[in-house]
Parts: structure tokens; sequence; C-alpha cells
């Protein structure tokens, strides 16, 4: 990842996090947040990877490290590139893909 790529990611994570803060407290009045879980339906792709990425339809992806997971949209976050991912790029044989397309094909033809 280049310094910008971490700049406009670092951007991304605080902008979404300010907006679920202001969310939450919205819904929360003066009380404490009751009923608080990591998957709402208006959190856009987290743990919906292949599922259509609500703002534009692209699967989501992910990237696997250790027991973590983080899912992102490549056509929305990441101006259609795909992050590398360790277990993918062990079932892709190294022959990684430079599009969602291309990502697909591959995917397809490697659970077959
Ligand atoms: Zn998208």
């Amino acid at each position: 990842m280049s310094d910008d790529e971490i700049k406009r990611l670092h951007e991304a994570t605080v902008t979404v996090l300010q907006e679920w803060i202001e969310r939450l407290r919205e819904e929360s009045g003066d009380g404490l947040p009751e009923k608080v879980t990591a998957f709402r339906p208006e959190i856009a792709v987290h743990g919906k990877y292949r599922e259509p990425c609500p703002e534009c339809g692209s699967p989501v992806q992910r990237i696997v490290y250790a027991s973590n997971e983080a899912n992102y949209c490549s056509t929305c976050q990441t101006e259609g590139k795909l992050l590398a991912d360790r277990a993918l790029s062990k079932l892709l044989k190294g022959n990684w893909p430079k599009s969602l397309e291309e990502m697909e094909e591959r995917r397809a033809q490697a659970q077959t």
C-alpha cells in the first residue's frame, strides 16, 4: 500500500466511525446504546463477503489475516483494485487477477 492509499483508508475509516458515533448517539439519546452489535444492515459491507455491495452491486471482497477478516468493495473503496489476500493467493497459485471480472472467473474455475 502506498502512503496515499494509507492516508485515504485512514480518512475513510475516521469518517465512517464518526458517522456511527453520531448515529448511535442519536439512537440512544442520553442513555447508553442498548443493542450494539457489529453486524447491522446499515453497515455497508462488513460480514457480507460475496454478497453484492449495497452501493454498486459488485461482490464484496475480503482479506483474511490470521483469524480476522476485513471486507471491502473493490469498486467503491479501492478503485477496482483487488487487495492481496493470502488464502486466495494460495488458491490462485500466485496468479493474482488484475480486475474484479478476472477474479470472479478465476474463482469459478478454482471451484470446479
Ligand atoms: Zn461497491
